[in-house]
């Protein structure tokens, strides 16, 4: 049974670069049937908060990235990993290291004087030294002398590393809390994870991590490591790309599975498909597509694919999404005169790119807005008053309906010898305060006669004459 994981440190928000990851380990867990599982890695004591965690907890849930066990935590975990050092001792794979700071400070900075990497010297790997009273060691794993790791990534290929290039890694510091390194592989093995796919960035940590696995005697997982995210200018992602946190395009108003889309696609592919649903992920998802490049991310693009699902988006959906950007715009959208939402968003959604921009070109529906001097200029010119004085009053007693709305408007047009754009123009500035919107007759019709006539009549003194 395949087993896959995702495991964040909780150290900030859920980044588009985690998520990704999270998408492709969640999708090959669910391709093979198997189970994907949430660990959250919070042994950095100084960085981890639980409001981070709750983060990582509601981007997941907004991009429905179910996981089937977890999650768990490392901090819960420490006997296990003190009873697994213990054992590492006991067979001589570990040891007692009990350097202090300033001596291993000093230590790196005389191999950097002597051109040297800095790294640990291995002096208390086979010491028989008196360990100095009160300090509290760290263990340390002995790393093999001599030989090379080799493993082969299932994105990148083989990739061989010589046991001289490693250091006895510390396992577990003088506090008791293991490294990244130690608490990853005995939960990888607990957790009979089979499948390690994760960010490239850790691509140096595998040997470290078989090594360990192999001084346990334990089988090894396999190994995918995903290509980072760069931003356009090739650097890597960061916040100077714009937003790189999961829930600010839920802020922004992006549709989780337009953000799942457009993760999916970002260093995988499947020919040419660009729009394809979950379903259709889980089923074509392989390791083997995943590019050995860098991705770049492009905002313009997951905004394109935004405005996809938008557009065939459920307007019951919509309405309740885009309820509070509503809000923040002062619109009521609750009262009992106003128009249908669902009606409006299905008016509107195929002219955004977002759910934001849907709730900003929606706040004319729910509170009139006052035409810009420009636009007034422009259209409330001395031919339209007549016509638009008739209009008004026929929009009175008309059949409040789209095509009857529609009509007229052309009925006041002919009847004065105007072209209709002459009436519907300045129609569409006194009721909505804009110059772009949809069918005018449609907006009318779901304004409602009342509200119709009201911006009408606010607006009639700025005609000249
Ligand atoms: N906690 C590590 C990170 O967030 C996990 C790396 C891994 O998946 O092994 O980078």
């Amino acid at each position: 049974m395949i087993r896959t994981r995702f495991a964040p440190s909780p150290t900030g928000y859920l980044h588009i670069g985690g998520a990704r990851t999270a998408l492709f380990s969640w999708a090959y867990a669910r391709k093979h049937g198997g189970k994907f599982i949430l660990r959250i890695e919070n042994t950095d004591l100084e960085r981890s908060t639980a409001q981070s965690t709750q983060a990582i907890l509601d981007g997941m849930a907004w991009l429905g990235l179910d996981y089937d066990e977890g999650p768990f935590y490392q901090m819960q975990r420490l006997a296990r990993y003190h009873e697994v050092a213990e054992q590492l001792l006991r067979t001589g794979h570990a040891y007692y290291c009990y350097c202090s700071r300033e001596e291993l400070d000093a230590m790196r900075e005389q191999q950097r004087a002597a051109g040297l990497k800095p790294r640990y010297d291995g002096r208390w790997r086979d010491s028989r030294e008196t360990p100095p009273a009160g300090v509290k060691p760290v263990v340390r794993l002995k790393n093999p002398l001599d030989g090379e790791v080799t493993f082969k990534d299932l994105i990148k290929g083989e990739i061989t590393v010589a046991n001289s290039e490693l250091d006895d890694l510390v396992l577990l510091r003088g506090d008791g809390v293991p490294t990244y390194n130690f608490g990853v592989v005995i939960d990888d093995l607990d957790m009979n994870i089979t499948h390690v796919i994760r960010g490239d960035d850790h691509v140096n940590n595998t040997p470290r991590q078989i090594n360990i696995l192999k001084a346990l005697g334990a089988p090894l997982p396999q190994y995918a490591h995903v290509p980072m995210i760069l931003g356009a200018d090739g650097e890597r992602l960061s916040k100077r790309h714009g937003a790189v946190s999961v829930m600010q395009y839920r802020e922004d108003g992006y549709l989780p599975e337009a953000l799942v889309n457009y993760l999916a696609r970002l260093g995988w592919s499947h020919g040419d498909e660009e729009i394809f649903s979950r379903e259709q992920l889980v089923e074509w998802f392989d390791l083997s597509s995943i590019n050995r490049s860098p991705a770049k991310f492009n905002p313009e693009k997951l905004q394109w694919l935004n405005q996809q699902y938008l557009k065939t988006a459920d307007n019951e959906r919509l309405a309740e999404l885009v309820k509070p950007f509503l809000s923040v715009n002062d619109c009521d959208v609750t009262g009992g005169d106003v128009p249908d939402l669902r009606k409006v968003v299905n008016l509107l959604k195929e002219r955004v790119n977002t759910v934001a921009e849907l709730a900003d070109a929606a706040v004319y529906f729910f509170r009139p807005l006052e035409p810009a001097e420009e636009l007034r200029a422009q259209y409330f010119v001395a031919e339209a008053k007549a016509p638009i004085l008739d209009l008004r009053t026929k929009l009175a007693k008309v059949e409040w309906e789209g095509h009857a709305i529609n009509d007229i408007i052309k009925a006041s047009a002919t009847a004065h010898g105007v072209k209709m754009p002459k009436v519907a123009m300045p129609l569409r500035v006194m009721v909505t305060g804009e110059a772009q919107t949809p069918a005018i007759n449609v907006v009318l019709e779901l304004l409602g006669r009342e509200e119709t006539l009201r911006r009408m009549d606010s607006q009639l003194e700025y005609f000249p004459g």
